[in-house]
């Protein structure tokens, strides 16, 4: 057999591998810089503070880089490590670094109950809840006195030990905290190339998309800001002890917006971009300083400009610094050919649980669904028999996209009940459907558009109870056999957004095809293909019907191709049911025929 090569690495592990090497050389410059360079004073505490800064921005990238969730508290969350730490060692007696855990826990607790009670909101309502949250730390901070010391701040806080090793020279504790950055950088750096980190890009690129394929969206989220407000705390934490002094208004709303103009600055979607950011940032007003007479009147519009800047960058530069510097040396949207791979696998169906009813996979009972006054379904009756292709039809509007979207639970209900192989799914969140085996296209394709095809169809296949082996390899494998089974494996390093339609298409099917499901729901797979692609559609849907166990609810207007492909075909009009049976009954079925012509009276 002749040795073809494959893609086999992402996109987003290259770019770990770039960043992971870049984060090292940066950090042995930073810190040969630090210990032979002989830094002044006050340069010494300028990079303390774009070190201690640079950590906690680190969170804004895991949070809005990666997770594509707004963030205006990241301060709250330093201030948590900061008086953690002053208070710990200055009130308790307790030394710096269980101080600083203490202060990380609760900044973790903070951010678990920011990310579990708001995150269903999303959007601009999550912005105004970090902001309040941002506002009631600064208000604790200013008016609880006997704790915080109010305005006044805490002063004397101690350096910490190193072993036995007291770090009280500046030089020494800079190198420190370099040294947790570098660390730091380098595990987020790490993340995407993970199942966490490619369920975070997936909330971020589509999130109704995301939960239906599998991924639990509101966990991901909450585990995101808990990771944000862990490395705020331990920003705010080294900020404190390098600086002993802390007081409220370096945690306030403004320090907060400069943690996101630093991440939008430097680049957000890269860990470097962020540390680059939070030095620039930090660096510039200082430069500003030095600045000759005739120019000093920047220093009175500096606010303006700080304005300006950020919003022209996140207009015309959404990359950040760090994502253009990148493009000028990597070839940014497709992944190098380097590796052979072993044959695609098989797309087996495995049985997961166990057989309620032989014969009805999906069953619908009464099933309804009404916005407001309108019954878009009106107690709907179908069982889809395993192992069979049927089909729903029906006029524009009768209520198709509306059924499969009950199915799988984009919404809820109002009536009715839906069993998936024998189990009652009514009330289960769309990703435990999935879990359950149904997974599904949308008629107009929801992808994640700026991950590569590859990683678009690893999602998919890591839905919980996937029967594959544990770890990165297995997912890789079964998602480069469900692109085979599309024919789609040689585009797997491109960026999805970068393919034509039809391709698209393909790339959806097969990563509802990659979690191995029982039950696939097609939404007019069709809709916006020529007529060659339409063709091979319809190749690629009578090879999955033989497919064993794999039972297919497709929708589609093109009545040649569903009397084609079905083994069943049930009609909608007006959110009811018309007619039912084998296709050459139903499409010569005078009620059908009258509701595709217009005729009300006759589906009555
Ligand atoms: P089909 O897929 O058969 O063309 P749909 O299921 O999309 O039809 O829509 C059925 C009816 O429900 C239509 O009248 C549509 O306007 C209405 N509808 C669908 N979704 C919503 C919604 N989210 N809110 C209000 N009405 C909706
Ligand atoms: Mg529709």
């Amino acid at each position: 057999m002749s040795k073809s090569r494959y893609f086999t690495e992402s996109r987003s592990q290259r770019g770990q591998a770039h960043s992971l090497i870049m984060a090292l050389v940066f950090a042995a410059a930073l810190m040969s810089l630090t210990w032979f360079a002989k830094l002044s004073p006050f340069m010494l505490s300028m990079l303390m503070q774009s070190a201690c800064y640079g950590i906690a921005v680190l969170g804004m990238v895991v949070v809005l880089g990666y997770t594509g969730q707004i963030n205006l508290g990241q301060a709250a969350f330093f201030g948590f490590g900061a008086y953690g730490v002053a208070i710990g060692t200055t009130v308790y007696g307790l030394g710096f670094w269980s101080a600083l855990s203490i202060g990380v826990t609760i900044s973790a607790l903070a951010g678990a109950v920011i990310g579990m009670t708001t995150l269903r909101l999303g959007g601009h309502y999550l912005a105004m809840i970090t902001i309040s949250f941002q506002q009631i730390f600064d208000l604790i901070a200013v008016n609880w006195i006997e704790m915080t010391h109010g305005p006044d701040g805490v002063a004397g806080i101690p350096r910490p030990e190193l072993g036995t090793f007291l770090l009280s020279d500046d030089r020494a504790y800079l190198l420190v905290c370099f040294a947790m950055l570098a660390v730091l950088i380098a595990l987020i750096s790490y993340l995407p190339a993970t199942r966490w980190g490619r369920a975070m890009f997936s909330v971020r690129e589509n999130e109704l998309a995301a939960e239906v394929t599998g991924i639990p969206t509101l966990q991901v989220k909450a585990g995101a800001f808990i990771l944000c407000a862990v490395l705020g705390a331990l920003g705010g934490g080294m900020y404190a002890g390098g600086f002993s002094y802390i007081s409220p208004d370096n945690f306030n709303f403004s320090r907060a917006v400069e943690f996101l103009s630093m991440v939008l600055l430097g680049g957000a979607q890269s860990p470097i971009g962020g540390a680059l950011g939070t030095t620039l940032l930090i660096l510039l007003p200082e430069w500003l300083k030095d600045m000759p007479k005739s120019l000093q009147f920047i220093k009175d519009i500096y606010l303006v400009i700080y304005g300006l800047s950020v919003i022209l960058i996140m207009v015309f530069m959404p990359q950040g610094i760090w994502g253009i510097l990148r493009k000028l040396w990597s070839r940014p949207e497709v992944d190098e050919v380097n590796d052979d791979f072993p044959p695609a696998l098989s797309l087996e169906n495995a049985s997961l649980t166990k057989n309620q009813d032989p014969h009805v996979l999906l069953k619908l009972e009464g099933l309804e669904k009404h916005f407001g006054g309108l019954k878009a379904v009106g107690g709907l009756d179908i069982s889809v028999m395993r192992g069979t292709v049927h089909a729903l039809i029906g006029p524009n509007g009768s209520g198709k996209t509306t059924t499969l979207n009950v199915i799988n639970g984009i919404y809820k209900p109002t009536g009715g009940r839906i069993l998936i192989d024998g189990v009652d799914v009514t009330n289960a969140f769309p990703h435990e459907r999935a879990a359950q085996g149904a997974s599904r296209t949308f008629q107009n394709i929801r992808l994640f558009p700026g991950m590569s095809v590859l990683e678009n169809v690893m999602v998919g296949a890591q839905r919980g109870n996937n029967p594959i082996a544990p770890g990165e390899k297995a997912l890789r494998e079964r998602a480069l056999s469900a692109l085979e089974f599309v024919n789609m494996r040689h585009k797997a390093g491109q960026i999805v957004r970068n393919l034509p339609y039809g391709h698209q298409r393909l790339v959806e099917i097969a990563r509802a095809l990659a979690g191995h499901p029982k039950l696939l729901l097609l939404d007019e797979p069709a809709a916006g293909l020529n007529q060659t692609e339409k063709g091979e559609l319809v190749v690629l849907l009578k090879r999955l019907r033989e497919s064993h166990g794999l039972t297919i609810f497709l929708i589609d207007h093109d009545m040649k191709l569903v009397e084609g492909v079905s083994d069943t075909i049930t009609v909608l009009n007006f959110g009811k049911k018309i007619a039912e049976g084998r296709p050459s009954e139903v499409l010569r079925h005078p009620a059908v025929i009258a509701a595709y012509l217009g005729d009300p009276d006759a589906t009555a």
